[in-house]
């Protein structure tokens, strides 16, 4: 697989043309444009997102999503939301009803255009009562395992079962039986009657139907037949009016298959065009192993922060505007490639600078005491919401003698080229006064540092001094005092390893789970304007990231906050060092 050629961080002129609403072409918008100078469907547009409901959205169909509902919007024409809901072993309305909620978040609007498959099972089954009338398709008898064995192989060719030159009546009946549930699980399948020497696989009599006594999350138990993906997806489309039926790679050999059911029942026919799928480093795009995951309690759920599905996105603190900018600027095309997470990240961090308010919170806390000022006041300082965005306004803080630093800010004995705060060492105080540190507190059994006692110069309110002299670092701080106690949640990659998916022999993609994706601080302090934080409220905290109030467990007067993303910019990095 190749590394993908993304687009760089966009200049400003690129991004004025983004936001002006002209996305660039590409392989797909193409035959669209040609299909529409030609008439080919009369200047039509109509896709489709067609979600099997056997797991949660993941950043992959975002992709699949912006593309398919964005083209619509584009060609003024229309996408449908299908569930592809064949295979009721697997599937379960919890999918439908995730997966609705999560294509509404991303900000695509289906209308009255959602279709289940299941609703057309009458119409499957008419479908494939004509291709047995026109001696195209056969009930089988072969076993599953035999049914393999008869298939043959790239280099060889299939053997026909002895079952294939049933009379017509006699595949009728018993497909009409099939239905009836008068066989066992296994006993019959359908199959279409096509070549089995064909040098495509898919295309050796491939199964159509099989019994399968389940309860459907739809249709309950009026079906113990249910057809396969390939009869019922090209037929779905058809049904739907779809012009441009676009999937991922992996379907390129369906093709066929595709075009030969639609041309044997000479019915309605969109095309199939293949893009190729997102994969993104340091974590995994597929349900089965996502639904593992799940299901071995690797991760707390489908919508656990450090998830690669929407739901997870969502609950860490992504923004739906930063994922369909994700998906616009890794664009389509028809190559596999791996997309660099620091992208991802690089979007989010894009969005929330311009609109998150900027607050400070203490992580990782250590008091210090300020011993010239006055032991009971507190004074209220002034600062920016947002330094990008004045209209975003100013809050006040409360200041007082006793407050927390973040632990790594303090060194006793400062190597070179840290500029922050150690003994003797004068430095500033976000939005509030210049400090001095006088000296160290410790416990005197184990060295650590206890308080770190200061003074400060009531000459610098506001962080500034008039004698123009200079400090170097600047750090943030919460008034001990008033200070909201909080659990913080910082994330790294869910896996250790670029692709997981590249496995020696012997090894599983859970062998790459990064034991430190999550670290849980609960002797963090943040402002007193956190307090009330509603859930889902993202914020910028000074020096240290991105956050967002958790949706589940965080509540007004007790907030608990994921990191989204730190503020360093990898991205940057790796296009600098020209890695992309
Ligand atoms: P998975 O491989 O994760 O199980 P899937 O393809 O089986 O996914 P579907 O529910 O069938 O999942 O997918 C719905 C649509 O989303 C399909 O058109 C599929 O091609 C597309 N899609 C799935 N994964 C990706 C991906 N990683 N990138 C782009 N599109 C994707
Ligand atoms: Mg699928």
């Amino acid at each position: 697989m190749s590394k993908e050629t993304v687009p760089k961080p966009p200049s400003k002129k690129t991004s004025s043309v983004e936001s002006a609403g002209f996305p660039p072409p590409n392989f797909i918008r193409n035959i669209i444009e040609d299909d529409n100078q030609t008439g080919k469907y009369n200047g039509q547009v109509a896709t489709r997102f067609p979600p099997e409901p056997n797991g949660y959205l993941h950043i992959g169909h975002a992709k699949s999503i912006c593309l398919n509902f964005g083209l619509a919007a584009d060609y003024n024409g229309t996408c449908n939301l299908r569930f592809d809901d064949t295979n009721p072993t697997k599937e379960d309305v919890e999918y439908v009803d995730a997966i609705q909620a999560d294509v509404r978040w991303l900000g695509f609007d289906w209308g009255q255009r959602r279709f289940f498959a299941s609703d057309y099972f009458e119409q499957l089954y008419n479908f494939a009562i004509q291709l047995i009338q026109k001696g195209k398709a056969y009930v089988d008898s072969l076993s599953a395992d035999e049914i393999r064995d008869y298939r043959g192989t790239l280099t060889q060719p299939g053997k026909k079962s002895p079952f294939r030159t049933r009379r017509i009546e006699e595949n009728l009946e018993m497909f009409q039986r099939m239905r009836a549930g008068n066989y066992q699980d296994g006993a019959h399948v359908l199959r279409a009657k096509i070549d089995m020497a064909h040098p495509n696989l898919l295309m050796r009599d491939p199964t159509l139907y099989r019994i399968r006594r389940v309860s459907h999350h739809r249709t309950g138990d009026d079906w113990c037949i249910y057809p396969m993906y390939d009869f019922t997806h090209c037929l779905s489309d058809s049904l739907e009016g779809i012009t441009h039926s676009i999937c991922t790679l992996e379907f390129e050999i369906n093709r066929q298959l595709y075009d030969w059911i639609l041309d044997e029942l000479n019915v309605y026919h969109p095309q199939q065009i293949e893009f190729a799928r997102l994969n993104l480093s340091y974590t995994v795009l597929s349900k089965r192993r996502l639904i593992q995951l799940v299901e071995e309690g690797h991760v707390s759920g489908w919508d656990d922060p450090r998830m690669p599905t929407i739901s997870g996105l969502r609950r860490r603190g992504f923004t739906p505007e930063a994922i369909q900018n994700f998906c616009e600027r890794i664009g389509v095309a028809k190559r596999d490639s791996m997309v660099d997470m620091a992208l991802l990240e690089y979007t989010i961090r894009e969005d929330l600078n311009k609109r998150a308010p900027r607050v400070m919170g203490v992580l990782n806390p250590v008091r210090i005491v300020i011993d010239n000022y006055p032991p009971d006041q507190v004074e209220e300082l002034e600062a920016d919401n947002n330094p990008e965005d004045p209209a975003m306004g100013k809050r006040k803080l409360p200041f007082s003698r006793e407050l927390w630093i973040e632990k790594e800010d303090f060194m006793e004995t400062p190597p070179k080229k840290f500029f922050r705060l150690a003994p003797g060492r004068e430095v500033r105080l976000k939005h509030a006064y210049y400090i001095t540190c006088q000296q160290v507190e410790k416990d005197p059994q184990t060295g650590e540092i206890l308080t770190i006692h200061c003074t400060y110069d009531p000459e610098t309110r506001g962080g500034w001094s008039e004698d123009g002299r200079k400090v170097k670092g600047t750090l943030h701080w919460v008034s001990a005092s008033h200070a909201v106690k909080t659990e913080v949640r910082l994330y790294e990659h869910l896996f250790n390893k670029e692709n997981p998916n590249d496995l020696k022999a012997g090894e599983t993609f859970k062998d790459h789970l990064n034991p430190n994706s999550i670290k849980i601080l609960t002797n963090s302090y943040v402002e007193p304007s956190l307090l009330e934080a509603s859930p889902g409220a993202r914020y910028q905290f000074l020096r240290q990231g991105y956050f967002c109030a958790d949706t589940f467990d965080s509540r007004p007067g007790k907030p608990v906050f994921n990191r989204i993303v730190t503020l360093r910019d990898t991205w940057a990095k790796i296009q600098k060092q020209g890695k992309q």
